[in-house]
């Protein structure tokens, strides 16, 4: 019994590994994702003050093309007024033209906001596009280096499952490995705990005498009570 707790206490710093290995290989591309959500995330609020400057620039142009529309329109006003005497023909047509010259004044007030507005939009997209700019160039060199960490875990990884499965081959007996295997899944990777001064360092409860006497006998398995690990005594010599 002491050989075979001494086989699965090999295993289990192996299995330490394995899981260390494994959590890495899971963690790394989530990392990554997550850091290429931020990035995203920036992108399309690039995108969405790139939308809002076309409309702004779109309404600019509108009110240039009205107000082009309506200088026009006061030209030909006023030439109508010259061309007559009528008195009340050109009363007529200087209270048009006045109340045009008011909404073309109005209208070009308007698109002068507008155009500020669009210049700092502007400003805040150039910003923003630089910002990512970089940001891409930083996510590119620290993708490049977790692709060559998970490389080494990946490889890691396999080297260890293969010694795993040599060594589940080896003397242990199947049903005390499958009481392993069961117990490495339920404690994420520690099935086996040191009983030190009848204290369990698994989950740090003191265990009854009787089980410390039955575990130095060395005769058969012996499960914390607690947290069910396999329990086995510190090396004495
Ligand atoms: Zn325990």
């Amino acid at each position: 019994m002491r050989e075979t707790l001494r086989l699965l206490c090999g295993l289990q710093e192996l299995d330490e590994d394995l899981y260390r290995v494994k959590d890495e290989l899971r963690r790394l591309p989530q990392e990554r994702d997550r850091r290429r959500e931020k990035i995203d995330h920036e992108l399309s609020r690039l995108n969405e003050l790139e939308h809002r400057i076309a409309e702004v620039r779109t309404r600019i142009k509108e009110i240039e093309d009205m107000t082009t529309g309506q200088r026009q329109r006061v030209r030909k006003l006023e030439n109508e007024a010259a061309k007559t005497t009528d008195q009340a023909l050109i009363a007529a047509y200087n209270h048009e033209a006045r109340s045009i010259k008011r909404d073309i004044s109005e209208a070009e007030e308007e698109g002068l906001g507008l155009v500020e507005t669009a210049d700092k939009l502007q400003r805040e997209a150039d910003e923003l596009r630089a910002k990512i700019e970089a940001l891409e160039e930083e996510f590119r060199a620290y993708s490049e280096n977790v692709d060559e960490e998970i490389r080494v875990a990946e490889a890691k990884r396999i080297d260890l499952e293969a010694e795993r499965n040599q060594r589940m081959h080896s003397q242990v007996a199947p049903n005390v490995l499958e009481t392993y295997e069961k117990l490495l899944d339920a404690r994420e990777g520690h099935a086996m705990a040191m009983l030190e001064g009848r204290v369990c360092q698994g989950c740090y409860v003191t265990v009854p005498n009787n089980l410390y006497v039955r575990l130095a006998r060395g005769t058969e398995l012996v499960n914390c009570p607690s947290c069910r690990r396999i329990l086995y005594l510190p090396e004495t010599d």
